[in-house]
């Protein structure tokens, strides 16, 4: 039985003034929340902050990038003994606003994952097919291949303790939802790249969250697919009551 994870990413929101505030507002009912795992995924410069609010509840801390390397000339970069060290367990790796805007490829998410799983963390890694693909029909390929590439030369404990996040591009921010059917499709097929990449066992195992445009409204319908294990969501973690009521979605 796999436990369903919500996590919220707040991008490149909030001071930490602003940070406080928001999660202040929520963590007591989410931390009251039993049967979700919840992590919150604040900018780099509110991790310290947020982690010391939460300290004690049931709730966790994730940071939504890292650098490959453990230290060294990399002037911008954070480590993830670093992200470690400030309480997070968790690290979202490949969004595909990294992905578009930062130019990663499959190669470096691996990268990536490898350092922040020998660091102790539970990596998130994205995966997504653009509209054009969608429309082309190249769906499957497109995520097969960012599956294997990302997580290539993962023995089955680190696929254990790995995320996935199926975000169609289309859907992140636009306010377009794949439906349900969609989206539990592409999962059952992340599933059977996965079973091919381990075993059954595994393939059963590994948690898949779907991302984009996932609001209170839709989020139960979305989460309760079989193949569906939470979500990651980006612009309705931003607001406590949204949040908090995605988070119900998935029990
Ligand atoms: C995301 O950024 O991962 C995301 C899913 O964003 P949104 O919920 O705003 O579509």
């Amino acid at each position: 039985m796999r436990k369903p994870i919500v996590a919220g990413n707040w991008k490149m929101n909030k001071t930490v003034a602003d940070a406080l505030a928001l999660v202040n507002g929520m963590k007591a009912e989410l931390s009251a929340i039993e049967g979700v795992d919840v992590v919150l995924c604040p900018p780099f410069t509110a991790l310290a902050a947020v982690g010391q609010a939460i300290a004690g509840t049931r709730v966790d801390l994730g940071a939504q990038n890292m650098h490959a390397e453990k230290s060294g000339a990399y002037t911008g970069e954070v480590a993830a003994d670093m992200i470690r060290e400030l309480g997070c367990h968790y690290v979202i790796l490949g969004h595909s606003e990294r992905r578009q805007y930062f130019k990663e490829t499959d190669e470096l998410v691996n990268k990536k994952a490898r350092a922040a799983l020998a660091a102790g963390l539970r990596p998130i890694v994205c995966v997504g097919e653009l509209l054009a693909q969608r429309e082309a029909g190249q769906t499957e390929k497109v995520v097969e291949t960012q599956v294997r590439g990302s997580l290539a030369g993962l023995g089955p404990k680190d696929l254990l303790a790995t995320v996935l996040a199926y975000e169609p591009v289309w859907a992140i921010g636009t306010g377009k939802t794949a439906t349900p059917a969609q989206a539990q499709e592409v999962h059952a097929f992340i599933r059977k790249v996965l079973q091919s990449l381990a075993d059954e066992s595994v393939a059963q195992s590994v948690r898949i969250q779907y991302g984009g445009s996932v609001k209170a409204s839709n989020a139960k319908e979305l989460f309760h697919q079989p193949d569906i294990d939470g979500g990651l969501i980006g612009g309705a973690s931003l607001e406590a009551r949204s949040f908090i009521d995605i988070v119900k979605g998935a029990l």
